[in-house]
């Protein structure tokens, strides 16, 4: 039996499984192996691939290219390239994605096939096409999925490519399954020097629920540390794949890159649908543009839409006009059609206004077709994890920061944002994310693309109450989280949200990372030791613990090497308590926290020392606490400067000394009653930023 065909009946099955909520969707699932195992007859042969790689040692210069820019490019090529995509029938339509860990070169990769299919030009320095954003090529990360077409001439048949960079980092996990959701199949990326890495077996499941057909490739054969014949084997083992068929290639040097399209081409499915029938029109994904309103992101199940068009929202029931349809190749390309299986972009005139209006998984239709097309099962929206709160660290810059997050959150639809207030620091936001990555590579496009500065709280995140009456209550501000002496908190129990984290560590760093997870109150749920001298750990980890920078105290802990990924895990009760920071007794709001009982004692000594740190010495006494409700837990004081008012002073002069030493007492009576008044924004601000 076809191996391939096997895997996606294993895959229909699981999904099925999940679907009725059977199986948990978590990768260490041992019904997903044993699903494969069945399916998957046992493979012995790795020699063609090995030979293969032998034989092309030597570095290949990527081919020669045709330079083709159609964003500044005359009507004329347009049509040309129209033409071109107007000749090929849905079954030469392949759409596709890369499923890596990050780092493992899926950009890279995806510059050279679009270099190949002369979609770019190899003379282009610009390297990272698809990571448009500045923060995406600054950090190397990929924050948003973006899609781009090519043209591919195979046995002299010219194929429709799309391929989707999708996000490799845990914290864009929604935008990864809603790239899966528009491909037929992927090409399992992995680097031949690591070996499988933590995203790669969260996303490889990810892409295995979705049904997509998998091209194991391995990438960075040039490598002196590349061990090409132990990657197979984790492969083979790990997740059952048949790796016969596996390409090994070097995306940098281009090395055996030539060999990838055919193998899409011949292996992953044609998507279906039928042009004939009436437009059936998924929704992947939008994004923000001052002169045309929402751009969405589309994917064509059925039909076909062109400019004037009139469509619906199945969602909203909103009708709109069809501005301008096309294709990313790379750029904005307008085209005068997209048809059944096509994945390009669309925007409305009158634009469409507001973005909460694209609903990510809606499915649109023509108008007069809403009772006859059903509408696609559409996406589970991504919560959010990770709270701060922001404040601008000049108030008079309120309202341009307010309209530098506006314009951010247009284009992020998984930032949540309210109103905040502070005392010490006056107005400002409170914003959910979707984990630390998210919440800092938001801080960083507001300062590039905005030049704002502000000041972040330190990331928290969301608890639940149980009041004594049984209703319940989800709390996102500590200001909300009742105090020990408050009536409310009686009978009251709490619960703190918890992660499923999987780690893979070297084998000789496994001490380390257990006693890592052991302090930060993780609960071992299974050990693993794989080929290659890896080890897969999982644990039960509080999230609060996790968005403390678990991940790069993990690192700092393995030389680096530890990998980390994690999924929720639902809530657990716990003993929480609100600690605060009081400063001459009054609290500062912006700095209480809702930790966990067992650290508030440490953390409570660390703040009144830290925050000392940035008060100046005024002319009064400050007392600096760290509080649980009444009960003080550490204290520092600043002592006052003592002006030396006798200084001038004759040594027997004793009624004019007392009378000075008087008007000093009274003067520092007077300056103590205004003391919050007199700490300095900046002393908060220091305090704030890490
Ligand atoms: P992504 O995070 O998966 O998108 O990975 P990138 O494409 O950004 O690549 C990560 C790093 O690996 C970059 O520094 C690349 O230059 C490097 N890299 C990618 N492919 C290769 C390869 O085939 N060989 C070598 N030696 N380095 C590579
Ligand atoms: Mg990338």
């Amino acid at each position: 039996m076809d191996g391939r065909l096997d895997l996606r009946l294993a895959s229909v099955l699981m999904r099925s499984c999940l679907r009725q909520g059977l199986l948990r969707r978590s990768y260490s699932s041992i019904c997903i192996n044993t699903c494969l195992r069945s399916a998957w007859p046992s493979h012995s042969s790795k020699l063609p691939f090995l030979r293969h790689a032998r034989r092309t040692t030597e570095l290949s210069a990527p081919s020669p290219i045709v330079i083709r820019r159609y964003s500044t490019a005359k009507a004329g090529a347009v049509s040309d390239l129209e033409r071109r995509i107007a000749a090929i029938p849905i079954d030469r339509f392949r759409n596709f994605c890369i499923v890596a860990h990050i780092d493992h070169g899926k950009s890279t990769l995806s510059d050279r096939l679009l270099e190949l299919t002369g979609t770019i030009s190899a003379a282009n320095s610009n390297r990272q096409i698809l990571d448009t954003l500045e923060v995406e090529r600054e950090r190397g990360i990929t924050v948003k999925a973006q899609t781009c077409t090519m043209i591919y001439n195979h046995n002299g048949l010219d194929y429709l490519l799309h391929l989707v960079d999708t996000p490799g980092h845990v914290d864009f996990r929604a935008e990864v399954t809603r790239s899966y959701a528009s491909c037929g199949g992927a090409l399992l990326l992995v680097d031949a020097s690591q070996g499988i890495q933590a995203q790669t077996v969260a996303n490889f499941y990810l892409a295995f629920a979705e049904g997509l057909v998998i091209l194991p490739v391995i990438n960075k054969i040039d490598m002196v540390a590349a061990d090409v014949p132990r990657v197979l084997e984790q492969l083979e083992t790990t997740f059952e794949l048949d790796v016969s068929n596996a390409i090994g290639v070097s995306a940098k040097t281009g090395l055996n890159v030539e060999q990838i399209l055919p193998a899409v081409v011949e292996n992953i499915p044609r998507p279906t649908g039928d042009e004939t029938k009436p437009l059936r029109m998924l929704l992947v994904d939008s994004w923000y543009d001052s002169f045309r309103g929402v751009i969405c992101l589309v994917r064509l199940f059925d039909g076909t839409v062109r400019h004037g068009d009139s469509l619906v929202s199945l969602v909203t029931g909103n009708k709109y006009t069809v501005g301008e349809v096309g294709i990313r190749y790379p750029t904005q390309v307008p085209q005068s059609v997209l048809r059944a299986g096509q994945v390009g972009y669309i925007f409305f005139n009158p634009g469409m206004k507001n973005i909460q209006d694209a609903k990510i998984g809606d499915t649109f239709t023509t108008v007069g077709s809403e009772d006859i097309v059903e509408p696609y099962p559409g996406f589970v929206e991504p919560k959010p994890m990770v709270f701060v709160a922001a404040f601008p660290t000049d108030p008079s810059d309120y309202s341009r920061l307010a309209d530098s997050i506006g314009q951010l959150v247009l284009n992020d639809r998984s930032v949540t944002l309210f109103k905040d207030h502070s005392e010490a620091l006056g107005a400002g936001w409170r914003l959910g994310f979707l984990g630390s990555l998210h919440c800092s590579v938001f801080q960083d496009r507001l300062r590039q693309e905005h030049g704002a500065s502000i000041i972040i709280t330190e990331p928290a995140v969301q608890t639940k109450v149980q009041w004594r009456d049984g209703t319940e209550s989800i709390l996102q501000s500590p200001s909300d989280f009742p105090d020990v002496e408050d009536s409310r908190s009686r009978g009251a129990t709490y619960f703190e949200p918890y992660v499923l984290a999987t780690m893979t560590v070297p084998e000789e760093y496994i001490g380390r990372a257990i006693e890592l997870c052991e302090s930060n109150r993780g609960e071992q749920e299974s050990i693993e030791f794989f080929h290659g001298m890896q080890v897969i750990l999982k644990y039960r980890i509080p999230t609060a613990q996790l968005v403390d920078d678990l991940f790069g105290k993990l690192k700092g802990a393995t030389k680096g090497y530890a990998t980390l990924d994690y999924e929720d895990a639902g809530w657990r009760e716990s003993k929480l308590v609100k600690l605060q920071l009081l400063v001459n007794k009054e609290p500062v709001d912006a700095i209480a926290r809702v930790v966990h009982l067992s650290q508030a004692d440490r953390l409570g000594r660390a703040w009144v020392t830290k925050f000392k740190e940035h008060v100046q010495r005024q002319m009064f006494e400050v007392v600096i606490q760290a509080a649980i409700g009444k009960k003080i837990i550490a204290r520092e004081t600043l002592k006052p400067f003592r002006k030396d008012v006798l200084a001038k002073l004759h040594a027997s002069d004793i009624t004019r000394r007392k009378k000075l030493l008087e008007k000093q007492k009274e003067g520092r009576k007077r300056l103590r009653s205004v003391g919050n008044v007199v700490i300095e924004q900046e002393a908060f601000q220091k305090f704030l930023s890490k």
